[in-house]
């Protein structure tokens, strides 16, 4: 049967990719230690998990409406207001199946065909095909390790043309860990003022940041910033929630009904009794839920760090959000290891798995080839394992 051209030009998930290729070795006997994983590797809490069983005995099984449940678009303009120094109004909220359906849903509602998108590298793999799928332009920028891979306000200055109608902020960065300063972002801020640029500010991991990073919602910089900015956010990442399917978007009234309209034709509502548990997820264990999770990431993202800094030819920032750290392995390329060419992330990614068993994201597909990802939502065991495997191998 023939297949759109659409379709045929859209590309297998890069991250997705891994995992399977990983598990699939992993059913054929073999020992992987996996570093690709974008989900948390703890369980959901179990008073969400209580929550959404309420909800299934309570009978919430049937449609809502298609943008939510009136009582979760509240709870969820609260925590915006409380955590984020956002006002938003429930009507200016949609409950979406995932951010990553948040995401796409958010292109199809702002942007035509011809309008240029400014997409900093690295970029999260969704980003560019969400983009093309609205018929929008890439404009990617690319960034480098001395600014810590952030677009700089000049970097942005220089890519508006009069036809960007978007930039993609996302901070804590997946894939590159790193959290965009408040000033950094308002430096980003004062350079749109006066043009009409959309911001959308993936914030999905503002939950999961180290040190003395401080993460602050772009909508919250100024008026001018909140008029422009689409803030995408979820339960996936800070509640370990990444099967129940349930993002959400705040912004505009116009952009937040137009995506209802969308929605209501694309999917209807998020699953009923989710969203009666997302209600809940918000609630008052939910600080204590995340703060658990979050100190062992930190503890995880230093240990990971310091020991890649200490392999020769790898150059790594610890990361200061999210839950990745994306090295340069650059200093590798070009050397023959095991027979295997390492010409670029891919060949090394491929290598690494075939030759010592560790899955890790090439950093091609998040458009920066001499990086590569490994997620750190998996034991320190497996860490320490997969980490002396990568040492020793490099060191042949
Ligand atoms: N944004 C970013 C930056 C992500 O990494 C992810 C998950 N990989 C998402 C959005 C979407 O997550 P979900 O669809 O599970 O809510």
């Amino acid at each position: 049967m023939k297949v759109s051209k659409r379709a045929q030009e859209v590309p297998p998930s890069a991250t997705i990719a891994v995992t399977a290729r990983a598990q699939q070795l992993k059913a054929q006997g073999v020992d992987v230690v996996g570093f690709g994983a974008g989900a948390p590797d703890f369980d959901t809490p179990d008073y969400i998990k209580d929550a959404a069983i309420a909800a299934l005995k309570a009978g919430k099984t049937k449609y809502t409406a298609a943008a939510g449940i009136i009582e979760l678009r509240t709870v969820i303009a609260e925590k915006l207001r409380k955590e984020n120094g956002l006002e938003y109004t429930p009507d200016q909220i949609i409950v979406n199946i995932g951010g990553k359906h948040s995401l796409y849903e958010a292109m199809q509602a702002v942007l035509d065909p011809g309008d240029e998108v400014i997409l900093p590298t690295p970029y999260w793999v969704t980003y560019p095909e969400a983009i093309k799928l609205a018929g929008a332009v890439l404009a990617i920028v690319q960034t480098n390790s001395a600014n810590s891979y952030k677009m700089t306000a000049e970097q942005l200055r220089n890519s508006i043309t009069d036809k960007t109608a978007m930039v993609v902020i996302n901070s804590p960065n997946n894939p590159g860990g790193f959290t965009y300063t408040p000033e950094e972002l308002s430096g980003l801020a004062k350079v749109l003022e006066g043009t009409d640029v959309i911001v959308l500010s993936d914030e999905i991991y503002e939950k999961l940041i180290y040190g003395d990073t401080r993460f602050v919602s772009f909508a919250s910089l100024s008026e001018d910033a909140c008029n422009r900015t689409l803030t995408l956010n979820g339960f996936s990442k800070a509640f370990s929630m990444t099967g129940w399917r349930l993002g959400y978007t705040a912004g505009p009234l116009e952009v937040i009904k137009a995506m209802g309209r969308l929605q209501s034709h694309m999917t209807s509502n998020p699953v009923t009794f989710g969203q009666y548990a997302a209600i809940e997820a918000l609630g008052e264990p939910a600080d204590e839920a995340i703060e658990r999770m979050r100190v062992e990431f930190e503890r995880r993202a230093k240990y990971m760090a310091r020991r890649l800094n200490s392999i020769d030819g790898i150059k790594c920032p610890e990361p200061t959000g999210a839950f990745y750290c994306f090295p340069d392995v650059s200093g590798h390329y070009g050397r023959t290891i095991n027979g295997i060419e390492i010409n670029g992330s891919m060949d090394f990614a491929k290598a690494l798995l075939e030759q010592v068993n560790v899955a890790l994201v090439p950093g091609l597909p998040f458009g920066c080839d001499g990086n590569v990802r490994l997620s750190f939502a998996c034991s320190l065991e497996q860490i320490t394992e997969g980490l002396d495997r990568i040492e020793k191998w490099l060191s042949q």
